[in-house]
Protein backbone atom coordinates (compact mmCIF):
# COMPACT_ATOMS: atom_id res chain seq x y z
CA UNK A 1 0.00 0.00 0.00
CA UNK A 2 0.94 3.53 -0.80
CA UNK A 3 2.48 5.80 2.30
CA UNK A 4 0.76 9.38 2.66
CA UNK A 5 3.40 11.41 5.23
CA UNK A 6 1.67 13.98 6.27
CA UNK A 7 3.18 17.09 8.37
CA UNK A 8 0.97 18.31 11.54
CA UNK A 9 0.71 22.26 11.34
CA UNK A 10 -0.69 23.67 7.99
CA UNK A 11 -1.65 20.49 6.62
CA UNK A 12 -3.34 18.17 9.27
CA UNK A 13 -3.85 21.31 11.94
CA UNK A 14 -4.53 24.83 11.52
CA UNK A 15 -2.30 25.44 15.08
CA UNK A 16 -1.76 29.24 14.26
CA UNK A 17 -3.00 31.05 17.11
CA UNK A 18 -1.28 28.86 19.38
CA UNK A 19 1.79 29.06 17.55
CA UNK A 20 1.59 32.84 17.70
CA UNK A 21 0.86 32.58 21.46
CA UNK A 22 3.51 30.11 22.55
CA UNK A 23 5.91 32.43 19.91
CA UNK A 24 4.92 35.64 21.84
CA UNK A 25 4.98 34.63 25.28
CA UNK A 26 8.74 33.36 24.59
CA UNK A 27 9.82 36.72 22.72
CA UNK A 28 8.15 38.48 25.50
CA UNK A 29 10.57 36.69 27.81
CA UNK A 30 13.50 36.99 25.78
CA UNK A 31 13.08 40.74 24.92
CA UNK A 32 12.61 43.18 27.04
CA UNK A 33 11.95 46.38 25.68
CA UNK A 34 10.49 44.86 22.34
CA UNK A 35 8.59 47.66 20.70
CA UNK A 36 6.35 44.79 18.62
CA UNK A 37 4.78 43.59 22.33
CA UNK A 38 5.26 47.07 23.60
CA UNK A 39 2.47 47.79 20.94
CA UNK A 40 0.40 44.10 21.86
CA UNK A 41 0.42 44.85 24.58
CA UNK A 42 -0.96 48.44 24.69
CA UNK A 43 -4.17 46.84 22.00
CA UNK A 44 -4.65 43.95 24.05
CA UNK A 45 -3.73 44.27 27.45
CA UNK A 46 -1.73 42.49 29.63
CA UNK A 47 -3.62 39.12 30.23
CA UNK A 48 -1.68 35.61 28.96
CA UNK A 49 -0.56 35.10 25.67
CA UNK A 50 -2.91 31.81 24.76
CA UNK A 51 -5.77 33.94 26.35
CA UNK A 52 -5.95 37.06 24.21
CA UNK A 53 -7.51 37.12 21.32
CA UNK A 54 -5.63 38.89 18.45
CA UNK A 55 -7.66 38.39 15.58
CA UNK A 56 -7.57 40.98 13.24
CA UNK A 57 -4.18 42.26 14.99
CA UNK A 58 -1.38 43.31 11.84
CA UNK A 59 0.79 41.16 13.97
CA UNK A 60 -0.64 38.52 12.39
CA UNK A 61 -0.36 39.04 9.09
CA UNK A 62 3.41 39.49 9.83
CA UNK A 63 3.95 36.06 11.53
CA UNK A 64 1.96 34.52 8.53
CA UNK A 65 4.24 36.15 5.98
CA UNK A 66 7.47 34.73 7.29
CA UNK A 67 6.07 31.84 9.10
CA UNK A 68 6.52 29.13 5.53
CA UNK A 69 10.46 30.60 5.38
CA UNK A 70 10.89 29.21 8.83
CA UNK A 71 11.77 25.51 9.66
CA UNK A 72 12.01 25.21 13.71
CA UNK A 73 11.14 26.91 16.56
CA UNK A 74 13.68 29.64 16.81
CA UNK A 75 12.45 30.56 13.53
CA UNK A 76 9.15 32.12 15.15
CA UNK A 77 11.83 33.97 17.18
CA UNK A 78 13.40 35.05 13.84
CA UNK A 79 10.10 35.85 12.66
CA UNK A 80 8.96 38.03 15.34
CA UNK A 81 12.39 40.25 15.27
CA UNK A 82 12.41 40.83 11.94
CA UNK A 83 8.54 42.36 12.49
CA UNK A 84 10.11 44.51 15.68
CA UNK A 85 13.07 45.70 13.92
CA UNK A 86 10.73 46.75 10.70
CA UNK A 87 13.37 44.44 8.79
CA UNK A 88 11.52 43.37 5.41
CA UNK A 89 12.21 39.90 4.32
CA UNK A 90 10.71 39.10 0.89
CA UNK A 91 11.99 35.82 0.33
CA UNK A 92 13.98 32.82 1.13
CA UNK A 93 17.43 34.16 0.78
CA UNK A 94 16.54 37.19 2.34
CA UNK A 95 15.60 35.17 5.34
CA UNK A 96 18.05 33.07 5.34
CA UNK A 97 20.45 35.78 5.20
CA UNK A 98 18.67 37.68 8.46
CA UNK A 99 18.87 34.33 10.09
CA UNK A 100 22.81 34.37 10.02
CA UNK A 101 22.82 37.25 12.05
CA UNK A 102 21.36 35.64 14.91
CA UNK A 103 23.97 34.14 17.84
CA UNK A 104 23.61 30.38 18.20
CA UNK A 105 22.62 30.67 21.76
CA UNK A 106 20.06 32.48 21.31
CA UNK A 107 18.35 30.32 18.48
CA UNK A 108 18.76 27.51 20.85
CA UNK A 109 17.56 29.68 24.18
CA UNK A 110 14.24 30.46 21.87
CA UNK A 111 13.87 26.95 20.75
CA UNK A 112 14.21 25.50 24.70
CA UNK A 113 12.21 27.76 25.52
CA UNK A 114 9.23 28.09 23.51
CA UNK A 115 8.55 24.54 24.16
CA UNK A 116 8.66 25.01 27.73
CA UNK A 117 6.04 28.02 27.06
CA UNK A 118 4.06 25.46 25.14
CA UNK A 119 4.26 23.03 28.15
CA UNK A 120 3.38 25.51 30.44
CA UNK A 121 0.21 27.10 28.58
CA UNK A 122 -1.04 22.95 28.21
CA UNK A 123 -0.78 22.44 31.86
CA UNK A 124 -2.44 25.82 33.01
CA UNK A 125 -5.28 25.45 30.96
CA UNK A 126 -5.26 22.35 28.81
CA UNK A 127 -9.19 22.65 27.56
CA UNK A 128 -8.24 26.34 26.40
CA UNK A 129 -4.93 25.29 24.77
CA UNK A 130 -6.47 22.59 22.71
CA UNK A 131 -8.82 24.86 21.52
CA UNK A 132 -6.19 27.09 20.18
CA UNK A 133 -5.91 23.90 17.40
CA UNK A 134 -8.72 24.22 14.73
CA UNK A 135 -8.96 21.76 12.04
CA UNK A 136 -9.05 21.42 8.63
CA UNK A 137 -12.61 19.70 7.90
CA UNK A 138 -11.82 18.89 4.07
CA UNK A 139 -8.39 17.33 5.02
CA UNK A 140 -9.95 15.42 7.86
CA UNK A 141 -12.93 14.32 6.18
CA UNK A 142 -10.25 13.54 3.12
CA UNK A 143 -8.23 11.60 5.57
CA UNK A 144 -10.88 9.33 7.53
CA UNK A 145 -12.50 8.57 4.14
CA UNK A 146 -9.85 7.30 2.58
CA UNK A 147 -8.14 5.68 5.36
CA UNK A 148 -7.94 1.98 3.60
CA UNK A 149 -6.06 3.36 0.98
CA UNK A 150 -3.08 4.37 2.30
CA UNK A 151 -0.48 3.88 5.03
CA UNK A 152 -0.81 7.33 7.28
CA UNK A 153 2.16 8.77 9.35
CA UNK A 154 2.68 11.85 10.79
CA UNK A 155 6.00 14.13 10.25
CA UNK A 156 6.37 16.79 12.78
CA UNK A 157 8.38 19.11 14.34
CA UNK A 158 6.35 18.74 17.12
CA UNK A 159 6.52 17.13 20.50
CA UNK A 160 4.71 13.97 20.67
CA UNK A 161 2.68 14.54 23.66
CA UNK A 162 1.43 17.33 21.92
CA UNK A 163 0.94 15.79 18.75
CA UNK A 164 -1.11 12.74 20.07
CA UNK A 165 -3.43 15.09 22.13
CA UNK A 166 -4.12 17.42 18.92
CA UNK A 167 -4.58 14.18 16.96
CA UNK A 168 -7.17 12.54 19.02
CA UNK A 169 -9.15 16.10 19.61
CA UNK A 170 -9.31 16.45 15.75
CA UNK A 171 -10.69 12.99 15.68
CA UNK A 172 -7.97 11.17 13.57
CA UNK A 173 -5.83 9.69 16.52
CA UNK A 174 -6.75 5.90 15.33
CA UNK A 175 -5.66 6.40 11.70
CA UNK A 176 -1.79 7.17 12.64
CA UNK A 177 0.07 3.95 13.27
CA UNK A 178 1.11 4.53 17.23
CA UNK A 179 4.97 3.79 15.59
CA UNK A 180 3.83 6.22 12.31
CA UNK A 181 3.53 9.13 14.42
CA UNK A 182 7.44 10.52 14.25
CA UNK A 183 7.98 13.61 16.60
CA UNK A 184 10.85 16.59 16.67
CA UNK A 185 13.37 13.84 18.49
CA UNK A 186 13.10 11.98 15.55
CA UNK A 187 15.30 14.35 14.03
CA UNK A 188 16.27 18.20 13.21
CA UNK A 189 15.32 17.75 9.50
CA UNK A 190 12.69 15.83 7.69
CA UNK A 191 14.79 13.53 5.85
CA UNK A 192 15.28 11.88 9.27
CA UNK A 193 10.97 11.53 9.59
CA UNK A 194 10.87 10.08 6.48
CA UNK A 195 13.46 7.36 6.50
CA UNK A 196 12.07 5.75 9.63
CA UNK A 197 8.75 6.24 7.52
CA UNK A 198 10.45 4.14 5.27
CA UNK A 199 12.33 1.98 7.72
CA UNK A 200 9.17 1.32 9.56
CA UNK A 201 6.43 0.50 6.72
CA UNK A 202 9.38 -1.14 4.36
CA UNK A 203 7.53 1.01 1.70
CA UNK A 204 10.27 2.06 -0.60
CA UNK A 205 10.84 5.90 -0.75
CA UNK A 206 9.18 6.12 -4.11
CA UNK A 207 5.51 5.02 -2.66
CA UNK A 208 5.59 7.65 -0.30
CA UNK A 209 3.91 10.93 -1.03
CA UNK A 210 4.88 13.78 1.52
CA UNK A 211 2.68 16.61 2.17
CA UNK A 212 4.27 19.63 3.55
CA UNK A 213 3.17 23.15 3.88
CA UNK A 214 6.23 24.65 3.81
CA UNK A 215 8.41 24.34 0.38
CA UNK A 216 11.97 24.46 1.72
CA UNK A 217 11.01 21.10 3.94
CA UNK A 218 9.91 19.24 0.68
CA UNK A 219 13.48 20.70 -1.45
CA UNK A 220 14.82 18.95 1.28
CA UNK A 221 13.18 15.26 1.36
CA UNK A 222 13.21 15.33 -2.60
CA UNK A 223 16.76 14.04 -3.22
CA UNK A 224 14.77 10.99 -1.23
CA UNK A 225 13.10 9.54 -4.15
CA UNK A 226 9.91 10.76 -2.42
CA UNK A 227 6.55 12.20 -4.14
CA UNK A 228 6.37 16.18 -2.68
CA UNK A 229 3.27 17.59 -2.61
CA UNK A 230 2.40 21.44 -0.91
CA UNK A 231 -0.52 21.62 1.21
CA UNK A 232 -1.70 24.76 -0.62
CA UNK A 233 -4.29 25.48 2.69
CA UNK A 234 -1.34 25.39 4.78
CA UNK A 235 0.87 28.72 5.86
CA UNK A 236 1.60 29.20 3.07
CA UNK A 237 1.31 31.96 0.37
CA UNK A 238 0.94 32.51 -3.70
CA UNK A 239 4.71 32.82 -3.22
CA UNK A 240 5.50 29.11 -2.24
CA UNK A 241 2.85 27.71 -4.67
CA UNK A 242 4.55 29.33 -7.57
CA UNK A 243 8.32 28.20 -6.83
CA UNK A 244 6.97 24.49 -5.40
CA UNK A 245 5.23 24.40 -9.46
CA UNK A 246 9.10 26.21 -10.22
CA UNK A 247 10.57 23.09 -8.12
CA UNK A 248 8.24 20.53 -9.77
CA UNK A 249 6.30 19.64 -6.89
CA UNK A 250 2.40 19.33 -7.19
CA UNK A 251 0.36 22.02 -5.26
CA UNK A 252 -3.06 20.19 -3.31
CA UNK A 253 -5.70 22.70 -2.68
CA UNK A 254 -8.83 21.80 -0.70
CA UNK A 255 -10.68 20.90 -3.63
CA UNK A 256 -7.91 18.25 -5.20
CA UNK A 257 -6.63 17.18 -2.69
CA UNK A 258 -8.01 13.96 -2.97
CA UNK A 259 -7.09 12.99 -6.76
CA UNK A 260 -3.38 14.99 -5.91
CA UNK A 261 -3.01 12.87 -3.02
CA UNK A 262 -4.43 9.05 -3.39
CA UNK A 263 -4.36 9.43 -7.54
CA UNK A 264 -6.58 9.25 -10.57
CA UNK A 265 -6.40 12.90 -11.09
MG1 LIG B 1 3.86 22.75 8.73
Amino acid sequence: MKVLALDFDGVVCDSLREVLATALATYEAMTPGSPLIAGLRARHGDGRWHALDLAGDPVIRLFTDLMPLGNRAEDFGVALRAADDRVELADQEAYDAFHTTFEAAWLERFHRAFYEQRASARAIDPGAWIALHAPYPAVLDLLRRRAGDATYALVTAKDRRSARLLLDHLGVGGLFRPDLVLDKETGVSKTAHLTAVRERTGAPFETITFVDDKVNHLLAVAPLGVRPVLAGWGFNTGREHALARRCGFAVANTDDAEPVLFGGG
